[in-house]
C-alpha cells in the first residue's frame, strides 16, 4: 500500500510522479531565478521591495561579510527573527558560506534559548533589536562570538558591543569563496522540534532535504503555478519549517512576489490581502478559522487566492466549508513534518479533494500505515496505524542524537508518530497523535518542556500536561498538579508562576488540581486517560 500501488494512480501523465533531483541547493536556484527575472519584486515587506537580482546580492554580500569573519562550512549560524527580508538574506546568505542555518523561533524565553544555542553550537546569531536583551542575558553561557542585530529603525539603533545588519553587510564585498557543498550529506538548517518523544532536538535537513521538498511542491502544483506570476501572502513564520519551505524555497523556485507580514493581525492580513491581491496563502488552521469568524469578510476580495494551503494542525472540516463558503477561495489541507522538511502530503489540485483529509503522496513519497505496536505489518485500508513515510525530503537525522534517529528513521522511513488510517483510494486521514505534542495556535507545545518547569515549583508534587479541545487554538494547554501535603497555591498562582518561565503559547491556560494521577502498572502516568477524559467534559 505504498505510493506506488496506491496515491500513484491520481497523477495525471503531466505531473512526474518519480521525481529526480537535479543535485541543485536552493543558492543555485535563487542564482537562476535572478538571472530569469532579475527586475522581478521577490520580497514584499511594508513599504520595502527587493527584486530578485537584489535578494541574489544582498545574500552574497552577507555571505561574504560571514566569510570575513571566519565562518565555515558546517558552521551552526543562529537566526531568531520575525518575517522581514533581512530573515530571507540571512538564510541565503548562510547556505551560501555552506554554514547551518540554525532556526530559533523568536518567543523562546533564557532558559529555552540558552538550551537551543548550547546544543547547536552557534557561534553568530541574527537577532531582532527586541529580542537582542534576551540574547545578551545568556551570550556569556553560550559559544556565541558574534551577534548582528536587526533593527526596523537602523538609523536609531545604537549599540555598544555588537554589530547591526546594515554594518555587517558593510564588511563584505559580494564575492563568497565558493564552497564545496554535497547536497546528499551536508547539512543545510537545523530545525528546532520536539521530534516524536517530546525532547527538544535538531533535525537536520541536507541541502536535498529542502531543495527536493520545495521541487516536489512545485511539480505537485505545476498546473496551478506560472512561473514570475505568483504572489504569496506569507505571514506563517519563516523560523517554522512550513513557512521556510513555502516562502524561502518553493517561492524562490516559482519566480514568486513574496508578501511578508511579521506577525497575524487580522485586519492587517484582510488589508494586505485586499491591496496586494495575493494569489497563494499558506496558513495554519487558526488563521483560516479567524478570517472566517471575521464578519466582514467577504469584503476584502479573498477570492482572488488561488492556493489556500493549510497545514501543521488538523483543519476542522466544517471550518473549512465555512471559510469557502464567505470568501470564495478554496482550501488544500497538506501534512508534514520537520523532520520531513516538511510535506509529505497534500490534497492534489489535479484530482478528488477529501476533506478531513490530508490528501496523498508527494512526488517520490511512499508512505505506508503500520502495526502501531509492532511498526512492521500494514494495517488494513481504513484502520488506524502510525503512518510512516520514505523520499528524499526525509531528514538526516537528529543532531548528535544517535539513539534518537535509530528509533525514528528505519531503513530510511520516517516514523512520524502521528495516528493515521489510509482510504482504500491512498487518501490520508490523520487521527491523532501518538506524541504527547500539542498544538496550539499552530505552535507546537510540548507537555514535558512545561512538565519540568511546574516541578520546579515548590507546591508540585506532580504535574502532567496536556492539550484540551479549543476551538479557536485548535488546543491549548491544560496542568494537572498533585500538590505537595503541607503546600498550596491557587490556579492563578501557578499560571503567573508559568508566565514568568516561558514562551507565553506554552503557559497553560488552565489548572486542575487533584490528589492522585492515573498510572499504568510501572509507575507512568496515563495522558492519554486524562485527554480522554477532558474530551469527554468537552
Ligand atoms: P512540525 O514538526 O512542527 O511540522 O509538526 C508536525 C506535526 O504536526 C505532525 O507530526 C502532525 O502531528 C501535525 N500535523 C501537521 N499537519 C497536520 C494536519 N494537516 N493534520 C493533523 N496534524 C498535522
Amino acid at each position: 500500500m505504498t505510493l506506488e500501488n496506491v496515491g500513484l494512480r491520481h497523477y495525471p501523465k503531466e505531473i512526474n510522479a518519480d521525481l529526480v533531483y537535479p543535485k541543485k541547493t536552493m543558492p543555485e536556484f535563487l542564482a537562476e531565478t535572478a538571472a530569469k527575472i532579475p527586475d522581478h519584486i521577490a520580497l514584499k515587506f511594508y513599504h520595502k521591495e527587493i527584486t530578485y537580482k537584489g535578494l541574489h546580492v544582498l545574500s552574497n554580500v552577507f555571505a561574504s561579510s560571514l566569510q570575513q569573519e571566519g565562518i565555515q562550512k558546517n558552521d551552526r549560524v543562529a537566526i531568531m527573527l520575525p518575517n522581514c527580508p533581512q530573515f530571507v538574506i540571512s538564510y541565503y546568505g548562510i547556505l551560501k558560506t555552506g554554514g547551518v542555518v540554525t532556526q530559533v523561533n523568536p518567543m523562546l524565553i533564557e532558559r529555552e534559548l540558552l538550551y537551543l544555542l548550547k546544543d547547536s553550537g552557534a557561534e553568530t546569531i541574527v537577532v531582532y533589536e527586541p529580542l537582542y536583551p534576551r540574547i545578551k542575558a545568556i551570550a556569556n553561557e553560550t559559544d556565541l562570538k558574534s551577534i548582528i542585530v536587526v533593527s526596523f529603525a537602523a538609523d536609531q539603533l545604537k549599540l555598544e558591543e555588537d554589530i547591526s545588519f546594515e554594518a555587517f553587510l558593510g564588511k563584505g564585498d559580494g564575492n563568497v569563496t565558493p564552497v564545496h557543498i554535497d547536497a546528499d550529506e551536508d547539512v543545510a538548517v537545523l530545525q528546532y522540534t520536539g521530534g516524536t518523544t517530546g525532547l527538544s532536538k535538531g533535525a537536520m535537513l541536507t541541502h536535498r532535504n529542502i531543495t527536493v521538498n520545495a521541487l516536489q511542491s512545485q511539480e505537485f502544483f505545476k498546473q496551478e503555478v506560472t512561473f514570475g506570476e505568483e504572489s504569496c501572502l506569507t505571514v506563517i513564520p519563516l523560523f517554522h519549517v512550513f513557512g521556510m519551505t513555502s516562502a524561502m524555497n518553493l517561492s524562490i523556485l516559482n519566480g514568486t512576489k513574496n508578501i511578508l507580514l511579521p506577525r497575524f493581525d487580522l485586519q492587517e492580513v484582510l488589508e494586505t490581502i485586499k491591496n496586494e491581491q495575493p494569489t497563494t496563502f499558506p496558513g495554519v488552521p487558526t488563521m483560516y478559522i479567524a478570517i472566517t469568524n471575521h464578519p466582514e469578510a467577504e469584503k476584502y476580495g479573498i477570492d482572488s487566492i488561488r492556493i489556500c494551503n493549510s497545514g501543521s494542525a488538523p483543519m476542522p472540516v466544517e471550518t473549512m466549508r465555512e471559510f469557502e463558503r464567505k470568501t470564495g477561495a478554496k482550501i488544500l489541507e497538506g501534512y508534514g513534518l520537520t523532520e520531513a522538511a516538511p510535506v509529505t502530503h497534500c490534497n492534489p489540485p489535479f484530482a478528488e479533494r477529501k476533506p478531513g483529509s490530508v490528501g496523498i503522496g508527494y512526488p517520490s513519497t511512499e508512505y505506508k500505515v503500520v502495526d502501531l505496536a509492532t511498526g512492521e505489518e500494514e494495517v488494513p485500508f481504513g484502520e488506524a496505524g502510525e503512518l510512516i513515510v520514505r523520499g528524499p525530503q526525509v531528514m538526516k537525522g537528529y543532531w548528535n542524537m544517535p539513539e534518537e534517529t535509530a528509533h525514528t528513521l528505519r531503513d530510511g522511513w520516517l516514523f512520524t508518530g502521528d495516528i493515521a488510517k489510509m482510504d482504500e483510494e491512498g487518501y490520508v486521514y490523520i487521527v491523532d497523535r501518538k506524541k504527547d505534542m500539542i498544538i496550539s495556535s499552530g505552535f507546537n507545545v510540548y507537555p514535558r518542556d512545561i512538565e519540568e518547569v511546574l516541578y520546579e515549583h515548590p507546591a508540585v508534587q506532580e504535574a502532567v500536561v496536556i492539550g484540551v479541545a479549543d476551538p479557536y487554538r485548535g488546543e491549548s494547554v491544560k496542568a494537572i498538579i498533585v500538590k505537595k501535603a503541607e503546600q498550596d497555591a491557587t490556579e492563578n498562582e501557578i499560571i503567573e508562576w508559568a508566565r514568568e518561565k516561558m514562551a507565553a503559547y506554552r503557559v497553560p491556560r488552565t489548572v486542575e488540581f487533584r490528589t492522585e494521577l492515573p498510572k499504568t502498572n510501572v509507575g507512568k502516568i496515563l495522558r492519554r486517560a486524562l485527554r480522554e477524559e477532558a474530551g469527554r467534559q468537552g
